[in-house]
């Protein structure tokens, strides 16, 4: 981990990212505009010959946090933002240089988290330079980390996440002092895992540390249902597929569990679940058909940056995500992996491939790791969801036979 002692930004290291002009942080979704940007667009947009009324949405963002914004520099019919040209450029850039782009474009891919011991600097998997690593490593890009981040507190001002209220289990406070040493170890692990190895076992067994903390808690507790937890398990899948990767990732704006439905689905007791994948379905038997067992080396290593930068981030637990639970975060985060693992194995299904090439793993695992943290950054978690994800995935032992299906 670099630091820079002035401003206390931490930046991960192994991370690379360059732009790669694929234009895909440009497709479908809105920006959102300051003012700023609004006046100074409206006038390039209006030389273009462009309407800006269909090119902004007035904005009345309650939250107060995000008031700085006041449109959204929506996108065409075709999905396409209005200034993307033939060949992927954004055409504000090339005649008018970077500075002039949407804050939020100039933003993206980097995030930071703001934490009692300094902020983190991480980049977002739904960039195509991120998914594939191209590029400097971010360590060597110090300055401009460090302009991005002055942009993210003019844009974020009010954003600070109050870490007194993370918990190591439902109930149990932690202290932040009592966590960061732990994750630092965990840490220090994920960058020197081996290129093949399966990232997902490596968060299980490290969220030991916390579970052994977790003194006389019930870790694997649902005792009021009499369902197989072999199903509840493929409930919990099943659910958590259609959670994270829906059909069309950008048109569902929200990410929230339905809890109640969930729970109704436990109290039928089902007897077999299915997974639907493009208009298909699939059993577990199916899933069991495939072994994947240690990825290609660029698979396995997406997946690897994917868990060290969300643990990195600190977007996995507490205020960082959904204030889930240190153990239940971490948990969380093993199946988000074997969750990608068990996308890829119903899209091999579905190609009926069975054989996958390198490339094959790597652009179908790719493609859904950027729907991931599209889904992950809306999403939205009420108390019951939170509640009920809790309890479900506290389990050592469940997240353990998730592993497996998707092994
Ligand atoms: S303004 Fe430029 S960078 Fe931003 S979405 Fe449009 S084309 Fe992409």
């Amino acid at each position: 981990m670099t630091e820079i002692k002035e401003s206390q930004l931490h930046i991960p290291e192994g991370i690379n990212f360059d732009c790669t002009g694929c234009g895909n942080c440009c497709f479908e979704w809105p920006v959102p505009a300051t003012r700023d940007d609004f006046e100074r667009i409206s006038g390039y947009a209006e030389e273009r010959g462009f309407d800006n009324k269909q090119l902004f949405r007035v904005l009345n963002v309650a939250d107060e946090k995000l008031r700085v914004f006041s449109h959204s520099l929506e996108k065409r019919d075709d999905g396409l933002c209005a200034f993307l040209t033939a060949d992927k450029r954004c055409s504000i850039h090339n005649d008018f240089g970077a500075e002039a782009k949407p804050a939020m474009c100039r933003l993206f891919p980097y995030t930071f988290t703001d934490t009692p011991s300094g902020t983190f600097a991480s980049v977002s998997f739904a960039a195509s330079g991120v998914l594939f690593n191209t590029g400097k490593p971010l360590a060597e890009q110090v300055s401009l980390l460090e302009s991005r981040f002055a942009l993210f507190k003019q844009l974020f001002p009010g954003l600070s996440l109050d870490w007194s209220e993370a918990q190591l289990i439902d109930g149990q406070p932690l202290a932040w002092k009592d966590y960061i040493g732990d994750e630092e170890l965990i840490l220090e692990k994920l960058e020197k895992l081996e290129p093949e190895a399966r990232v997902e076992k490596s968060l299980l067994e490290e969220a030991e540390r916390f579970r052994k903390r977790a003194v006389g808690a019930k870790l694997d507790n649902i005792a009021a249902l009499t369902v197989n937890p072999k199903i509840i398990d493929q409930v919990l899948i099943r659910n958590l597929l259609i959670l994270y990767f829906p059909d069309n990732v950008y048109n569902s704006g929200v990410c929230e569990l339905d809890a109640q439905s969930v729970a109704r689905e436990f109290l039928s007791e089902p007897k077999k679940v299915s997974f639907k994948h493009r208009g298909n379905e699939y059993g577990l038997q199916d899933l069991l058909s495939i072994r994947l067992g240690r990825l290609p080396r660029e698979s396995a290593d997406l997946l690897r940056r994917f868990a060290y930068l969300r643990i990195f981030s600190k977007l996995y637990f507490g205020p960082g995500f959904n204030y889930l639970s240190v153990i239940a975060g971490m948990h969380h985060l093993a199946v988000l992996v074997s969750l990608l693992r068990i996308r890829l194995k119903l899209e091999l299904l579905y190609r009926k491939i069975s054989q996958p090439t390198d490339a094959d793993c790597l652009s179908i695992l790719a493609e859904d790791t950027r729907t991931l943290e599209r889904r992950l950054t809306v999403s939205s978690f009420g108390q019951e969801s939170i509640a009920m994800l809790e309890i479900l995935l506290l389990s050592p032992q469940r997240v353990d036979r998730v592993l497996s299906i998707a092994g």
